[in-house]
C-alpha cells in the first residue's frame, strides 16, 4: 500500500520569517483563517468581524478588503514562527463541530449537512478515507477477476489504483502513448482548470506544490504521469491500444474486447469486467470549412497573443497582456452564467463598469 503523502509540508528551520511572510502573500485568507485554527485549535480565530463573504470563481480571497487580508497574514506570521519553532507539530484533527464551523466559515454560509461527508472526505484529515474495504471478499477470488479499463485519464488511473490496491487484475487499454487524457491532449496556450486544483485532485494524493489555483495543462499532466508511477499502475497500462469494440458474451460471462495495437495489429482481450473510462473531450470535433481538406496551411499556427478555450467558461487574458483585440468563434450566444446581476450587487461590484457590461449582455434581461 502506498503511504499517503503527508497532509501538511513541515517548514523547513532554514526558512525564515522573511520566506513565510513572503509566502503568506499568495495564500487564499479564509483558508489561511481555517489552517490556523487547525494549527492552534483556537476556534475564536472564526469569529472576529473578519469574515469572507461566498466565493465565486477566480475570487480566493472572500471578498476580504486589503486592510483585512493584512491583518490576518501578519497574525499568521505569528502562528506559522510559533509553529516552526515548536517543531511543526500539528495537534489531533479538529472536532466534527469545529470542522463544520470552519466548512461554514470558508464557504461564507451555511452549508446544507448533506454537503459535510463529501467535504470531509475530501479534506482526508484521517487519511484515505475512499479506499475501499475488500475484507469480505477472499484473495484468491478477487485475484481469479480480470477487469478491463478503457482510458487512461483521471477515472481510469484511479480505477486502476483502486484494483491495484484490492489485489484485482487488470489491464488498462489506452489509445494515447500517455496517460492523462484531457490533459494529454489540450496543449493550447492558457489550457487550465476551471475548478480550483486543490479540488481538481485525487484526495488521497494532495499537491501541495500547486503553483497557481488554477493550474495549466503541464502541471497536470505531470501530476497524473506521476500518479501513475506512484501507484504502481503504468505496467497495467497498453498504451497505443485503441478499444474498437466490446461485446458481452452471454454463454462465457465475458465481455469480449477488439483492441487495435501500435503495430496495427489486431487483438482479443477478455475480461470479467468492463469500466468505460472514455471521457467526453478528447475527440475532437475539427470544425470544416470550404477547402480545409485541400489546404496545406499549419492548422495549429496562431496569430501571436490569441488564445483559445473549448471549456465551459472562457477567461480572456487581462488586457495589460492581451492588447491585440480578441474575437470569439462559438455555437450558441454567449451566457454569463456566473456574475449575474444579484451575485455581482451582493459583491459590492455592481457599479464597475465591466460588471455592467456583463449585466447588460444577460439573457435574463436585467
Ligand atoms: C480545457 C479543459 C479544462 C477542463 N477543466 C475542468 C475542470 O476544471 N474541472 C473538471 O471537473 N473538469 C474539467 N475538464 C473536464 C475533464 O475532461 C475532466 O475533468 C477529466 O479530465 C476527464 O477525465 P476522464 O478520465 O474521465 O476522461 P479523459 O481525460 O478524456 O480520458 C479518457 C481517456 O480515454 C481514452 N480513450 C477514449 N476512447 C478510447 C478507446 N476507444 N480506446 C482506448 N482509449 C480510449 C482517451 O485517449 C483518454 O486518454 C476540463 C476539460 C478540458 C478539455
Amino acid at each position: 500500500m502506498v503511504e499517503p503523502p503527508p497532509a501538511f509540508l513541515p517548514i523547513l528551520p532554514d526558512e525564515d520569517d522573511a520566506a513565510i511572510a513572503a509566502a503568506l502573500e499568495s495564500a487564499s485568507v479564509p483558508a489561511l483563517m481555517a489552517a490556523m485554527v487547525h494549527i492552534t485549535g483556537d476556534v475564536d480565530i472564526l469569529r472576529s468581524a473578519i469574515r469572507p463573504k461566498p466565493p465565486i470563481p477566480g475570487e480566493v480571497q472572500g471578498f476580504l478588503t486589503p486592510d483585512e487580508q493584512a491583518r490576518v497574514r501578519a497574525q499568521a506570521l505569528d502562528v506559522l514562527k510559533a509553529f516552526r519553532d515548536g517543531g511543526c507539530r500539528l495537534p489531533p484533527p479538529p472536532s466534527h463541530e469545529t470542522l463544520r464551523e470552519l466548512i461554514d466559515f470558508v464557504a461564507g454560509e451555511a452549508l446544507p449537512e448533506e454537503y459535510l461527508p463529501m467535504m470531509l472526505e475530501e479534506l482526508a484529515l484521517s487519511g484515505d478515507e475512499r479506499q475501499m474495504d475488500w475484507s469480505d471478499v477472499p484473495a484468491a477470488k478477487r485475484a481469479g477477476l480480470r477487469v478491463a479499463i478503457i482510458g487512461a485519464g483521471m477515472s481510469g488511473l484511479l480505477t486502476a489504483i483502486r484494483l491495484e490496491e484490492a489485489g484485482i487484475p487488470y489491464v488498462v487499454l489506452e489509445k494515447n502513448p500517455a496517460v492523462g487524457g484531457t490533459w494529454y491532449e489540450n496543449t493550447y496556450p492558457g489550457c487550465r482548470v476551471d475548478i480550483k486544483n486543490h479540488f481538481y485532485a485525487y484526495s488521497f494524493e494532495p499537491n501541495h506544490d500547486w503553483s497557481e489555483f488554477f493550474s495549466q495543462r503541464d502541471e497536470l499532466f505531470a501530476y497524473f504521469e506521476r500518479c501513475a508511477d506512484r501507484y504502481g499502475v503504468r505496467d497495467h497500462i497498453r498504451f497505443e491500444t485503441e478499444v474498437r469494440a466490446a461485446r458481452w458474451n452471454d454463454d462465457a460471462s465475458l465481455w469480449q474486447l477488439e483492441v487495435c495495437g501500435p503495430d496495427g495489429r489486431v487483438d482479443r482481450i477478455d475480461a470479467n469486467v468492463l469500466v468505460s473510462a472514455v471521457g467526453q473531450l478528447n475527440r475532437p470535433a475539427s470544425p470544416r470549412s470550404r477547402g480545409s481538406k485541400t489546404s496545406r496551411g499549419q492548422p495549429s499556427t496562431r496569430p501571436s497573443g490569441a488564445t483559445t478555450s473549448v471549456s465551459r467558461a472562457s477567461v480572456l487574458p487581462s488586457s495589460e497582456r492581451a492588447p491585440a483585440p480578441s474575437r470569439s468563434f462559438r455555437r450558441s450566444r454567449p451566457r454569463w452564467s456566473t456574475w449575474s446581476c444579484s451575485s455581482a450587487r451582493r459583491h459590492g461590484w455592481a457599479r464597475t463598469p465591466s460588471t455592467t457590461t456583463r449585466c447588460r449582455r444577460e439573457r435574463s434581461g436585467c
